[in-house]
C-alpha cells in the first residue's frame, strides 16, 4: 500500500503542532518544529496564514489532515476509514479513531516495539511480527479483542529486537493493551475507549469535513 514518502517534519509545521512522527528525535532540540514553528514555504512566517485559519472549513480540513498525517495514511486510505466508521453503529468519530488505533502498525507502536508509527509500519511490512502466531506483513491488519501480537522468533536475533525491550520499558502502554516485554508480545484486551486514545484531535471536526 502506498504511503507518504516526503519530508515528515514539514507535516508538523503545516499543522502548526508537533505530530511526533519521528520517534525520539521529536523530543530533542533537533525537532524542526521547535526551530521553525511556522508553516513551510517562503511566506510561511507571515501572519496572513493565521487569519486564514479562522474559517470553519479550514478548521475541519486541518483537523482531518492532522489525524490522517498522525496515522501516516494517504487521503484515499483515510477516507475509507471514515466510510467504514460511518457505516458502523455508535459515534462515527470514535469508531474512526478505534479503527485507526487497532491497526497492526499502530498497536506495535503503542506496545513500545517501535519508536514511531512509520517505524512500526516498516517493521511489520518486513515480516517481524506475528498475529495469533501467524506471520503477517500487512500493517493495516485490523486487530480485535484477544488478538496477540508477537515478535517472530527468527527476528529476535536481529540487533534492533535485542535492544527493543530497553526502549519499550520507558514507554507506557494504554489500558486497552497488555504486554509482556520479556516475551516481546502484547495483547489487545478490548477496543480502546475514547478517553484511552491520547491522539490530540477533534474527531467531530473530521466528521463534519466529510459530511459537507
Ligand atoms: Fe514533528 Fe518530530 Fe519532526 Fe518535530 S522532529 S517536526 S515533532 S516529526
Amino acid at each position: 500500500m502506498a504511503r507518504y514518502t516526503g519530508p515528515v517534519c514539514r507535516l508538523c509545521r503545516a499543522e502548526g503542532e508537533k505530530l511526533f512522527l519521528k520517534g525520539s528525535r521529536c523530543l530533542t532540540p533537533k525537532c524542526a518544529f521547535e526551530k521553525r514553528p511556522f508553516v513551510p514555504g517562503a511566506h510561511g512566517n507571515q501572519s496572513t496564514f493565521k487569519r486564514k485559519r479562522d474559517s470553519n472549513f479550514l478548521l475541519q480540513l486541518r483537523a482531518k489532515q492532522r489525524v490522517r498525517r498522525t496515522y501516516g495514511l494517504l487521503e484515499r486510505q483515510f477516507q475509507r476509514y471514515y466510510e467504514a466508521a460511518a457505516a458502523m453503529r455508535g459515534v462515527t468519530g470514535v469508531n474512526m479513531l478505534q479503527l485507526l488505533e487497532t491497526r497492526l502498525d499502530n498497536v506495535v507502536y503503542r506496545l513500545g516495539y517501535a519508536q514511531s508509527r512509520a517505524q512500526a509500519r516498516i517493521l511489520v511490512s518486513h515480516g517481524h511480527f506475528t498475529v495469533n502466531d501467524r506471520r503477517t506483513n500487512v500493517p493495516s491488519v485490523q486487530l480485535g479483542a484477544g488478538d496477540v501480537v508477537r515478535v517472530r522468533q527468527s527476528s529476535r536475533a536481529n540487533g534492533y529486537f535485542k535492544e527493543v525491550s530497553d526502549l519499550a520499558e520507558v514507554r507506557s502502554t494504554p489500558g486497552w493493551l497488555s504486554r509482556n516485554i520479556s516475551d516481546l508480545d502484547g495483547k489487545v484486551l478490548q477496543l480502546p475507549l475514547r478517553n484511552e486514545i491520547d491522539t490530540p484531535v477533534n474527531e467531530q471536526l473530521v466528521v463534519e469535513f466529510y459530511s459537507r
